[in-house]
């Protein structure tokens, strides 16, 4: 029977592609995935572009200010592992500020939800940033934290992208001309672009997703056990079981 709470996010179909497992554990179980260094940090750079903006602040020390007042401790192994990942944000928002930061267009939204529909489903999520261009272009920007960098075909085929222009059209009544994902610590924003069929075929997932989700098709995909938080927790953990048969 259909959950009538369901939702549909980029978070949960992207968690259910991963493996429809991890998404039983977390949003079925409630299980959470222990903060680590990946997530904390991407919070702390998260909060502070969006204080930084939210507040009309204007000047690389008002950036850095920000980032104090906005930076997690939590979820570093050893404070030597803090105090390399604060260095490491100063240098990507001072590299930024130089960039782009001070030659930005006027930002229109930070962290902006919105709750539209795919098909029968609420559809939620968080869009990072959309700024106004001088020449009057609409771009919508999603920020990467991550140490690596992808290509161009990644980010032209990357689902919260197209997720999210459609969110855009349908919630907020316009269509972003530009896209980019900003890879902060490479200080690297790379363009891409999203026509009717690319979006129809991300709307098509999400709802072959739903569908599977709802019919409780939780089938374990056991190939990404080693890059999954719950490997250590997991009943189905290749890893772990490889780890115990040692
Ligand atoms: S440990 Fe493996 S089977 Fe378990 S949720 Fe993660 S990827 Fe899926």
């Amino acid at each position: 029977m259909r959950d009538n709470t369901f939702k549909i996010s980029y978070s949960r179909i992207n968690t259910f592609l991963f493996c429809p497992e991890k998404y039983r554990l977390i949003y079925i179980e409630n299980k959470y995935i222990p903060l680590n260094a990946g997530i904390s940090f991407g919070n702390s750079i998260h909060k502070t572009l969006d204080h930084f903006y939210k507040n009309s602040l204007n000047s690389c020390e008002a950036l850095i200010d920000s980032l104090n007042l906005c930076w997690e401790s939590s979820g570093y192994e050893t404070p030597q592992e803090v105090y390399v990942n604060y260095l490491r944000a100063n240098e990507i928002l001072k590299d930024y500020w130089r960039t782009y930061g001070q030659y930005r267009a006027k930002n229109i939204l930070t962290e902006k939800s919105f709750q539209t529909e795919i098909g029968e489903y609420p559809f939620i999520g968080i869009i990072d940033r959309i700024d106004e261009n001088e020449d009057g272009t609409r771009e919508l920007v999603d920020y990467k934290t991550h140490k690596e960098i992808w290509d161009q075909e990644s980010v032209d085929n990357d689902l919260q992208l197209s997720l999210y222009c459609f969110a855009c059209k349908k919630a907020l009544g316009f269509i972003p001309e530009k896209i980019a994902i900003y890879f902060l610590s490479h200080n690297k924003k790379i363009y891409t672009a999203r026509n009717d069929d690319k979006i129809s075929r991300a709307i098509d997932l999400s709802l072959d997703t739903a569908k599977k989700i709802n019919n409780n098709e939780f089938i374990p995909d056991t190939s990404k056990c080693g890059f999954c938080d719950f490997k250590k927790m997991c009943g189905y953990s290749a890893a772990k079981q490889t780890e115990e048969n040692k």
